[in-house]
């Protein structure tokens, strides 16, 4: 997605570690109509798979999901990453580590927000080892609900994540996938 890709260029940071802070647009100061347009691409590539959720987990993929779901006209849900007062008891779970923050969390989703009546859109804003689309698989097989396909953000397809969970035989699509980035010169693009 050209856009995408144009901002990234402009703002995007390349930092050590393989991580690209892009907070100035994407992750903490949000471009409305850039998360628009993500989920207007996401309606177009998931179109007639019977989409009833759009599934993210909190919190920098929130926005986009509620674009996309806004598109497909069906309820945005997120996994949480931590329990709070008012969490719900009966609630899948399941367990991820952060790429980013390097520590382990449990997700939880309360399950009368997703069941095997559902088909499910699962979004996210990055993807890099797979770990965050691994938990929220979990959810959804857990669920019974079947899943229409992935639809991520940036994939940097120099890190597994994405090759782990295609062999899974489920369909990404990635708006905009890196080749490689390199701190203090910037990224390069798979196409
Ligand atoms: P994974 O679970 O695939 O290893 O990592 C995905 C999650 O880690 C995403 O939800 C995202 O929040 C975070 N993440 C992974 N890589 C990056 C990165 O390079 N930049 C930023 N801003 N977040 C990342």
């Amino acid at each position: 997605m050209q856009l995408l890709k144009e901002m990234i260029n402009s703002y995007g940071e390349v930092c050590e570690g393989n991580v690209l802070k892009v907070g100035n647009f994407f992750n903490q100061q949000i471009d409305i109509t850039l998360m628009s347009e993500m989920g207007k691409e996401f309606k177009k590539r998931f179109d007639n798979c019977g989409v009833t959720k759009v599934l993210t987990i909190e919190a920098s993929g929130i926005a986009f999901a509620c674009m996309t779901a806004q598109y497909f006209n069906v309820p945005m849900v997120f996994a949480k990453k931590s329990a709070s007062l008012n969490s719900d008891d009966d609630a899948y779970t399941a367990d991820i580590t952060s790429f980013t923050r390097g520590r382990k969390y449990t997700i939880t989703l309360p399950k009368a927000y997703l069941g095997p009546e559902d088909t499910v859109l699962i979004v996210d804003d990055f993807l890099a080892t797979g770990s965050a689309l691994f938990g929220l698989i979990d959810i959804v097989n857990a669920s019974g609900a079947k899943i229409a396909g992935i639809g991520i953000g940036i994939e940097k397809a120099f890190q597994d994540g994405g090759k782990k969970v295609r062999a899974m035989g489920i369909r990404v699509e990635s708006l905009a996938k890196i080749k490689s980035m390199t701190p203090g010169v910037g990224v390069e693009f798979c196409d």
